[in-house]
This record gives C-alpha cells, sequence and structure tokens, in this order.
C-alpha cells in the first residue's frame, strides 16, 4: 500500500495519509510535520534526511522507519521523499511518500525463523543416515560385496547433497539475520586450498582439479567460511561442466590482497544475466542450464562471505565457453591475540 502525503516545508498543505494514520484534517493541515501526533515523527535520522539531506540531493528512498504509533500501533513503513521545485513565492514542496511494508517483514521474518529451525532439525538425522551409511559400506566391503557397498556410496553422496542443500539454507537465514558466524585467525590459504581440492576431487571421476599459485604468507580470515566459498564454486564447476575434463583454481597474491579463482570449461553464462548470479534465488534459466538442480543460494552465500572479509567475487564467462568466478580478500590487519 502506498499513501502519499504532500507537506508544504514541513507543513502538511496536501492530503496527507490520514485515514491510514488515523487523524483528523484539523490535527494535521497547517502543522509542523515533526510536531504531528504528539512529535511521534520527530525520529532523528529522518529529521536528518528531510532538513539537510533532501535540500541537497532533491530525493531519497526507503528510508525505513520502525515505530510504534499511538494511533495504530507498531509499523514498519518505507519513506520516499521529493523536493518539488518553488513555485512562485512559496516555499518548496516536500513529497512524502509512505509505504507499509509491515506485514511484508512480519512474514519474511516467520519465514526465516521456520527455515532456520527446519534446517537445523533436519541436520541431525542426515548426520546419523550419513554414519550408518559409512558404518555399513565399510562392513560390506570387508565381507567382499562390492555391489552393497557401490549403494551405499551412493546413498553417502546423496546424503552428502542433502546436508549441502540444508546447509545453504541454514546459512542464508543466518545471512539474513545477520549471525553467519566467522572467526578470524591467521592461517595458510595454500594448504587450505589443498585440502579442500583433495576433498572435492573425491566427488568427481570426470574432472581433473589443478591448483596453480601459492600464497606464502599467512593470511587473516576465517578459513572454514572461505573453504566454504572454494567448496561451493568447485562443486558449481563440476556441477556446469558436466563434459568437460579440467578445472583450474589458481591463487595470486599481491601485496594487498589475495585472489582465488575457479575457471571450468563447461556451459558458461550468458552476459545479460551474469549481474544477477550472486543474487539470492537467482538461477540462469535458459536452454543450457536445464535439469541441473540446486536452490541458487550457493553464490549468494559466498558473495556474502567475502564480503564480510571486505572482498568482492565477480565472474567472467561465455556462453558455451565456460566461467571463471574470482573472490578477493583484502589483507587484514593481523587479529590482537592479547
Ligand atoms: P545453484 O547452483 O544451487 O543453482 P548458485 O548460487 O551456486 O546456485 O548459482 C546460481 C546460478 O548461477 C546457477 O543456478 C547457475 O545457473 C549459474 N552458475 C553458477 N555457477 C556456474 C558455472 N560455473 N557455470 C555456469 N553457470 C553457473
Amino acid at each position: 500500500m502506498a499513501e502519499i502525503g504532500a507537506l508544504g516545508g514541513v507543513k502538511p498543505v496536501g492530503q496527507p495519509p490520514r485515514q491510514f494514520f488515523h487523524v483528523r484534517a484539523a490535527e494535521t493541515e497547517q502543522q509542523l510535520f515533526f510536531e504531528l501526533e504528539n512529535r511521534q515523527w520527530d525520529i532523528p535520522p529522518l529529521r536528518i534526511l528531510l532538513e539537510n539531506v533532501l535540500p541537497e540531493k532533491q530525493s531519497f528512498q526507503d528510508f525505513e522507519v520502525d515505530h510504534v504509533f499511538s494511533s495504530i500501533g507498531h509499523k514498519i513503513l518505507l519513506l520516499n521523499a521529493r523536493r518539488i521545485p518553488d513555485a512562485g513565492n512559496r516555499e518548496p514542496l516536500i513529497l512524502l511518500a509512505f509505504e507499509d511494508v509491515t506485514e511484508r517483514r512480519e512474514l519474511e521474518w516467520h519465514k526465516d525463523a521456520f527455515l532456520a529451525i527446519a534446517s537445523h532439525e533436519l541436520k541431525t538425522p542426515i548426520t546419523s543416515l550419513k554414519a550408518y551409511a559409512q558404518l555399513l559400506r565399510k562392513n560390506y566391503t570387508k565381507a567382499g560385496d562390492e555391489k552393497a557397498a557401490h549403494m551405499l556410496v551412493a546413498m553417502e553422496k546423496q546424503a552428502n547433497n542433502l546436508n549441502h542443500l540444508i546447509s545453504n539454507l541454514l546459512d542464508t537465514t543466518q545471512l539474513q539475520a545477520r549471525t553467519l558466524p566467522s572467526q578470524a585467525t591467521l592461517f595458510d590459504v595454500t594448504e587450505l586450498v589443498h585440502t579442500i581440492v583433495e576433498n572435492v576431487q573425491q566427488t568427481t571421476l570426470k574432472h581433473q582439479i589443478r591448483i596453480e599459485g601459492t600464497v606464502h604468507e599467512p593470511f587473516t580470515g576465517d578459513p572454514e567460511r572461505i573453504g566454504q566459498v572454494l567448496t561451493n564454486l568447485l562443486s558449481n564447476a563440476i556441477k556446469y561442466s558436466p563434459k568437460a575434463e579440467h578445472i583450474l583454481v589458481r591463487l595470486v597474491a599481491d601485496p594487498d590482497a589475495v585472489i582465488l579463482s575457479v575457471q571450468d570449461f563447461g556451459m558458461g553464462i550468458s552476459a545479460d544475466k551474469q549481474a544477477y548470479l550472486f543474487e539470492r534465488f537467482y538461477r540462469v534459466n535458459d536452454q543450457i542450464h536445464t535439469g541441473i538442480p540446486g536452490l541458487g543460494l550457493g553464490l549468494y552465500i559466498s558473495s556474502e562471505i567475502v564480503r564480510q572479509h571486505g572482498g568482492q567475487m565477480w565472474v567472467e564467462s561465455r556462453e558455451r565457453e565456460g566461467s571463471t568466478f574470482f573472490a578477493r580478500f583484502p589483507r587484514m590487519p593481523q587479529p590482537d591475540v592479547s
């Protein structure tokens, strides 16, 4: 819902959204905006925006007001404002648009809370399914039953896939709530990259993953989260290059940053879709990419992790030739160990 009120200087002269705010004309017209309804709108950041920023910038968008109003209770409103140039000798007008997003925000919150609980609860049974499958596989291998052992490998792989999907969902809800845990320490990036590549290599028979470059100096960051970024990029490289045989991981260090990249020789991504890849739930929906499962969360989570390290992600890609995903991590000051 959008309701529009026009305010002269800071005095309402048009039709303020009176029905929405349950106020009468006499209570609003010719009143100073910040004095309306017992000064409920006198919120310091809004005052700064209206009085200082607006005269310079002429407009602002989506300023969020989260407030308990005496007349209508708790509301989350998005405010857009625009200065309308002075017509004649009157003071300039400010056009304020209010959008009530209370219900939308509450639904988003419930959805995220549900996803967080559901994914957390799903992780325990999957972990135990995986452990039993591993145990059975070992027993069958010992007993020489190759066929059964092979089926159990497939079962473990599916349990891993499910675990990965659920972890992505959980991370997404934590990112939304800004509670994604992260721990910065000094670590050896080259060693981390080799460990992750060895692990991921075991999940593919078709692709050979090669590593180029080393970083000699220890790096400050969260090794688990940075490993997660590399795992995501490598599993995408495998998933979206089913006919290719090589994947290349590069490590480049300069005095200011470490750049990690993963190149594949697969489907690639057309130029017009590349800008959306790091958005939540975005999946390329074209002929080349059809039939490949996923949630469209891996790149979103990865780019958020890189952002939390002060860095950026980007992609270079050509359709049907392949893609290279880059993650640049600036060198941070060393953690204070005192
Ligand atoms: P998911 O793979 O689960 O869909 P991601 O967030 O990891 O989610 O990726 C988003 C989308 O970007 C994918 O759906 C896919 O269309 C495209 N994509 C990601 N990596 C590659 C790649 N290496 N090659 C081609 N397309 C890719």
